[in-house]
């Protein structure tokens, strides 16, 4: 694979998901950094961006619920480049209808280079971070070279 750098605005697109066991403390992260939240444009899927809209008053562009394809949604942004980080507050306790969707939303995270937090300790840690509110380089697949060498091959 050939790689290329980016560089990613000050201004993040930040894609927020929480299962049902963690939407509270989902909410409780926002709520401790809502001013900082407020610089950035939010994406989340369905349940999760209307707890949050409801109970911190951000701004949240909704996309459908997880179960119904929200997750797939998420990572077909990452992979158009229209989400920088994903702040992804997953249960580790309890099976879901649609962990096969949550495992490609983490696989294509990875393959894109996005940061990820998967609990609360680890937001904290990623909005702490100075790389959060300036524009930071970023190592992304180089998709004209990954097409130029198949054409090649095949
Ligand atoms: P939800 O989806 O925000 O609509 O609950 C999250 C998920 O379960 O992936």
């Amino acid at each position: 694979m050939e790689f290329k750098q980016v560089t990613l605005g000050a201004k993040k697109n930040i894609a927020l998901i929480a299962h049902d066991n963690k939407k509270q403390d989902m909410v409780a992260w926002c709520k401790e950094h809502k001013a900082e939240l407020l610089n950035h444009n939010l994406y989340a899927t369905g349940t999760t961006g209307m707890i949050i809209e409801q109970d911190t008053g951000l701004p949240i562009k909704k996309l459908i619920s997880g179960p119904l394809g929200g997750d797939q949604q998420v990572g077909a942004l990452i992979t158009q480049g229209e989400v920088d980080v994903l702040i992804f507050f997953w249960d580790p306790f309890e099976p879901m209808p649609h962990d096969p969707d949550v495992k490609a939303l983490l696989r294509i995270a990875a393959v894109w280079n996005i940061p990820i937090a998967c609990n609360h300790i680890s937001a904290d840690f990623l909005i702490a971070s100075p790389l959060f509110n300036s524009p930071s380089p970023r190592t992304v697949p180089d998709y004209a070279a990954y097409l130029a060498k198949r054409a090649v091959s095949l």
